[in-house]
C-alpha cells in the first residue's frame, strides 16, 4: 500500500488539523484518541510516512524505531501505566481494523481491559 498524504495524522503532523497532543520530538507524536475507549486511550505516530507496522519495521531507521518506542514507553510512564497495566494495540490492514493508514500504536489503560479479543464464533 502507497502512503496517502492526506490521511488523517498526516494532517495533524503538518499542522493542518488540531489534535490534543501530549508529547512531541524529532521522531514522534503522541495525542488523546478523540474517541477514547478506555479512560487513558492515547494514539503514538511516528514523524515519517509508514502505512503500518509492517511498513515501519522494514523501512524506518533505526534512530526512528528506538525514538518510536521510546515515545511509547515514555508516555505509559508518565500516565503511571506499567504499575496496574495497561494494552498496546497496532491495528493492521483490513482484517485489523485500521482506520488510519499511517502507523499509529494505540496505549490503553485506567482499568481493567477485559479479554483481548471477542470470541471467535
Ligand atoms: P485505527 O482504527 O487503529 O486506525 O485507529 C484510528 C484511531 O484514530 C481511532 O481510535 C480514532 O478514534 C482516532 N482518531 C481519528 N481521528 C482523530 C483525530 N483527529 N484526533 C485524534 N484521534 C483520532
Amino acid at each position: 500500500m502507497s502512503y496517502d498524504d492526506n490521511n488523517i495524522f498526516a494532517k495533524i503532523l503538518r499542522g493542518e488539523i488540531p489534535c490534543d497532543k501530549l508529547y512531541e520530538d524529532e521522531y514522534a507524536l503522541a495525542f488523546n484518541d478523540l474517541y477514547p475507549k478506555a479512560p487513558v486511550h492515547i494514539l503514538v505516530i511516528p514523524r515519517g510516512k509508514y502505512t503500518d507496522i509492517a511498513d515501519f519495521s522494514a523501512r524506518a531507521s533505526a534512530e526512528e524505531i528506538a525514538g518510536f518506542w521510546r515515545m511509547v514507553a515514555k508516555v505509559a510512564e508518565d500516565k503511571e501505566l506499567p504499575g496496574e497495566g495497561f494494552r498496546t494495540i497496532a491495528n493492521t490492514g483490513v482484517n485489523g481494523g485500521q482506520e488510519v493508514p499511517h502507523f499509529h500504536v494505540h496505549l490503553l489503560g485506567g482499568q481493567a481491559l477485559g479479554p483481548m479479543l471477542a470470541q471467535a464464533a
